[in-house]
């Protein structure tokens, strides 16, 4: 038994999208977001994927509910545009000061991500993703070259410590280390002004943890098919690790705070 919840912040692939499942998206649990969002709850899609990449997977997944807001690239916040026209706009200006810290972080950190994009062409066969101001990130083989990436990472960073990354499974995003998802579920609760307690969030991979550890809010949750470490991270945060996978381990968590 939790707090009533007001703000359900939920990532998107691997937590309520089931790309290897039929049906893709569980119905029972996204008739409990739209309940919940008629109670006044709040939802938001956390996720990794950018805006247009989200906009594309609600479309492709058929979504019967829509977000509230939506949390997007591990540190974007967006609200419902307010010319109406379906869009989504920057919320405040967080958005903007998280474009100048990355910039100002890619340019003071060029050559730790210089000595990464070296080991990354020569040592793996990961693919490098650039956006029109840079590098934005890279896409692994599979888990076990990420988990060689990383560890190299972790070793590079050393001399830079604002400099990090967000990894989900074989993708990974370079970020400052004061941005990620939990950041961003923190800027939107103090935005509509939902203390932590009152905050749910689920998600399945490493680029979860930062909403998941308690911090931003007090009910995180997990399903099935989560990670260990985010197991271990709900956990110890004294969350719920569903029995459920994918959106029925979400609803599963969602009725385990509120009855
Ligand atoms: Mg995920």
């Amino acid at each position: 038994m939790g707090s009533e919840i007001l703000l359900i912040s939920t990532d998107f692939d691997g937590t309520l999208v089931a790309h290897d499942s039929d049906p893709v998206l569980d119905f029972a649990c996204m008739e409990l977001i739209a309940q919940m969002k008629e109670n006044g709850a709040a939802w938001a899609i956390n996720t990794g994927r950018s805006v247009e990449l989200l906009e594309s997977g609600l479309l492709d997944f058929d979504f019967p509910v829509h977000p509230d807001f939506i949390l997007t690239s591990e540190r974007d916040v967006f609200r419902p545009a307010s010319n109406g026209n379906g869009g989504w706009e920057a919320f405040g200006d967080w958005n903007k000061r998280v474009a100048s810290d990355h910039a100002e972080l890619f340019s003071s950190a060029e050559s730790v991500l210089a000595e990464v994009v070296d080991f990354v062409t020569q040592k793996t066969g990961a693919r490098l993703i650039y956006h029109a101001n840079g590098i934005e990130g890279l896409i692994a083989g599979d888990e076990a070259e990420m988990d060689r990436i990383t560890d190299f990472i972790d070793r590079a960073r050393e001399k830079q410590p604002k400099f990090h990354y967000q990894r989900n499974t074989v993708y990974l995003r370079f970020c400052h280390t004061d941005y990620h998802k939990g950041a961003a579920l923190a800027e939107l609760a103090r935005l509509i002004n939902v203390p932590r307690e009152n905050i749910f969030a689920a998600g399945d991979h490493y680029n979860d943890l930062s909403m998941l550890d308690g911090r931003y809010a007090a009910m995180p949750a997990c399903p099935a098919n989560a990670i260990p470490q985010v197991k271990a991270a709900v956990g110890a945060a004294g969350g719920y690790v569903a029995r459920q996978s994918y959106g029925a381990g979400v609803g599963e968590a969602l009725l385990h705070f509120t009855s």
